[in-house]
């Protein structure tokens, strides 16, 4: 059994973990591991283990980038799945190149990027995602899927959908921008910036922004948010609007987003703690392991949290986080 890496610290094994190098090491492991359970992970950073995994784990360690195209206002940058996102944003802004500044230090890897769609500050992968390649289990075959085809909604993905477990991402194609569109308008971001922001000033607002909200998982593990943020009818937003002074929202799809966050704090749940796992004072969406939770902690914790949102607020919020 080999430990199984994940930013909530958790002790977790693998009966295998396995690392390639290239699509046919891929390949070569996909027929050899046959028949067992397989799981492929990125930095684990979005996962919670309920369990020792029983099968194999995969993971990539593909790390090249390149431009595949450039005109006089975009470049398009293909990256293999195992790049460390925050690491090609870093490049990518210090070439001055525009589009992925306000997902800086989001933790985990390019391949996952895809899968989860993650997104920060108001952007979202897939506003610059162009292209995923991915390898088909079934067959091993290589295939691109435009963004447009892999049904990218809040968090979510084709890949945690229909086509879950059933493909692996390998390459993603992010198209940037030469000119900077700033997008400020989320949270405090836009007074964090100051006048005329270059792309590195607004990594460099989003970082700091971060690291007085979020924990950092070397010192206190977590998988970020734990919970999805509701959007809920029109009417619920405004029936809860009467009974509260100031309710957060935001206007999404046709209905009202209101943040999780917001929910569990009036829940009563900030700093409360349930073995070895606590809601973050600083930031209630997030679970944390004090040290010595075991999977039970967390879930029984989330599970708690949902309850008394439910009984509270009629409202269910479901994880973003992955259980497995
Ligand atoms: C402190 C902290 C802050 C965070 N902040 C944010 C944030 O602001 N916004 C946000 O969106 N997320 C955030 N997250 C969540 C996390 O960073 C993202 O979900 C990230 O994309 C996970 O990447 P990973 O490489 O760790 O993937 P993992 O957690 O290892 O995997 C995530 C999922 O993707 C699948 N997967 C991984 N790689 C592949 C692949 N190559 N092919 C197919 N499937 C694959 C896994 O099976 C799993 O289902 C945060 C997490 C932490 C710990």
């Amino acid at each position: 059994m080999t430990n199984i890496p994940n930013t909530f610290g958790l002790n977790v094994r693998a009966k295998i973990f396995a690392e390639y190098h290239n699509v046919d090491e891929l390949r070569e492991l996909l027929d050899r591991y046959q028949g067992e359970r397989i799981l492929h992970i990125g930095a684990g950073s979005n996962l919670l283990f309920t369990n020792d995994f029983d099968g194999v784990i995969l993971h990539s360690a593909m790390r090249r980038c390149r431009a595949l195209q450039e005109d006089d206002d975009h470049v398009l940058i293909e990256a293999e799945n195992g790049v460390v996102l925050d690491e090609l944003i870093a490049q990518l802004c210090d070439m001055g190149l525009s589009g992925m500044e306000n997902l800086s230090y989001i933790p985990g890897e390019v391949g996952a990027s895809a899968v989860q769609n993650v997104g920060a500050y108001g952007v979202e992968a897939k506003d610059v995602i162009t292209e995923v390649r991915v390898l088909r289990m079934a067959d091993k075959q290589e295939v691109v899927m435009r963004a447009e085809d892999c049904q990218y909604g809040y968090r979510s993905s084709i890949f945690k959908g229909e086509l879950r477990d059933k493909c692996i991402v390998t390459h993603v194609t992010y198209r940037l921008n030469k000119q900077l569109d700033p997008q400020l308008d989320y949270g405090n971001l836009r007074s964090e910036v100051g006048d005329n922001p270059t792309v590195m000033d607004i990594r460099n607002a989003v970082i700091r922004i971060r690291k007085q909200k979020l924990p950092e998982v070397s010192e206190l593990g977590s998988a970020g948010s734990f919970f999805k943020n509701p959007i809920v009818p029109r009417e619920q937003y405004e029936a809860i609007a009467a009974q509260y002074e100031r309710v957060p929202h935001y206007e999404q799809d046709g209905g009202v987003k209101i943040p999780a966050a917001w929910l569990i704090e009036q829940c009563g749940w900030k700093g409360k703690t349930m073995g070895g796992a606590q809601c973050y004072p600083k930031q209630p969406l997030v679970l944390v392991n004090l040290g010595n939770a075991t999977p039970e902690d967390i879930i029984n914790l989330a599970a708690a949290i949902c309850q008394s949102v439910q009984d509270k607020f009629n409202i269910t919020i479901s994880p973003e986080v992955n259980y497995i």
